[in-house]
């Protein structure tokens, strides 16, 4: 008989484990510092204390090189003041807020690259407690107030070497009116299950069809696996699971050769794990790319099948006179038409948040 808690073969990705974790001064004078130095140490990872604040001595010969170097090393600081003020995040969230900048992983169309500043070290903030309790301030009196945590890193990725969104789980479980929202590619949430959310966070997996996954987004676990992943926190507890709101992003979405097909194999293998009713939410990204993001995305992938063609794409403006390529309205609503009938078919009762 299959447990309730697996359904077919996925693999797992193994833990990120950094080559290098260095500690500031400010970091390491940090209880929650001081939380994860242990968590390091009992892993046994190589550990140096810097003598200033200031990342430094982190660049290589090329970027190429830097990009090496940085995705291997782990830094634990303290976010700086800038993290106090909080963004909004449509269509996501209301507030986005960082528990860490970078990820290890290594997707080839990365939605950090561009928006981050300097080698992509995966930084931590040592001075969670206090970015948590800033948070309130933001909260609107009497109506819920969502917080997005996943905008500058994975959190599921480095959560063994850190345990700050199981922290940060706990501590919206405690609120009244604030919900967080968490999305990951890996699939580590053994820890995570018995935590005491009280339905205040909503845990998501971004999945992608076999090709874009398996040729684009290197370091992470497997698709089968982050739907397995998102099974154990949905089924209720009675069943052994996280009894969590669970979501699916799927992103991005790319007009691959035969998308079709491979979509619908993609839904296919969502509709096997997902095989209960649960507190289930769609979110639906299509491809897209901006001048900087493709420049930084090819110093670091300078051998992608990356699809970046500006020619085959439609351009958008924002009000800030940035631009995005996308693709062109026709293709964009074929997309759309599918998607939204292929959940409607098989996940009547999920809802779809937004198509971007
Ligand atoms: Fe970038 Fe997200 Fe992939 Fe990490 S998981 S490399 S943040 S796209």
């Amino acid at each position: 008989m299959t447990s309730l808690l697996t359904k077919p073969a996925a693999h797992s990705s193994r833990l990120w484990m950094p080559e290098r974790v260095l500690f500031t001064p400010a970091a390491l004078d940090q209880p929650w510092g001081q939380q994860i130095l242990s968590r390091v140490q009992a892993l046994n990872l190589p550990i140096e204390e810097l003598p200033q604040n200031r990342l430094s001595g982190l660049r290589g010969d090329s970027e190429r090189e830097t990009y090496q170097i940085a995705k291997r090393t782990l830094a634990v600081v303290t976010a700086p003041p800038s993290h106090f003020k909080l963004s909004p995040i449509p269509p996501s969230a209301d507030w986005q807020f960082h528990l860490a900048e970078g990820c290890p992983a290594h997707c080839q169309y990365c939605y950090l690259a561009g928006s981050l500043q300097g080698p992509p070290v995966i930084r931590v903030f040592a001075n969670l407690p206090q970015i948590l309790e800033n948070l309130a301030t933001y909260e609107r009196p009497g109506t819920a107030t969502t917080f997005e945590v996943s905008c500058y890193t994975d959190p599921l990725g480095i959560e063994h070497l850190t345990g700050s969104l199981a922290e940060c789980i706990r501590y919206f479980g405690t609120r009244r009116n604030a919900h967080l929202r968490w999305v990951s590619k890996f699939d580590a949430v053994d820890e995570l299950i018995d935590l005491p959310h009280n339905g205040h966070t909503r845990c998501r997996v971004s999945v992608n069809a076999a090709p874009v996954s398996g040729r684009f987004e290197g370091g992470t676990a497997s698709v089968a696996s982050r739907l397995q992943a998102l099974r154990k926190l949905a089924l209720p507890h009675s069943q052994g699971g996280g009894g969590y709101p669970v979501g699916i992003v799927i992103a991005p979405i790319m007009l691959i050769d035969d998308w079709e097909l491979h979509y619908t194999q993609l839904f296919d293998e969502m509709s096997t794990t997902l095989d209960f009713s649960c507190d289930l939410t769609f979110e639906l990204i299509s491809h897209r790319f901006t001048p900087k993001s493709k420049e930084v995305l090819q110093t670091w992938y300078p051998h992608s099948k990356l699809d970046m063609e500006e020619e085959k794409r439609s351009v958008k403006r924002n009000k800030f006179g940035g631009t995005k390529y996308v693709y062109d309205t026709d293709d964009m609503k074929t997309l759309r038409r599918f998607f939204e009938r292929e959940i409607a078919r098989r996940f009547p009762e999920a809802r779809i948040l937004y198509w971007t």
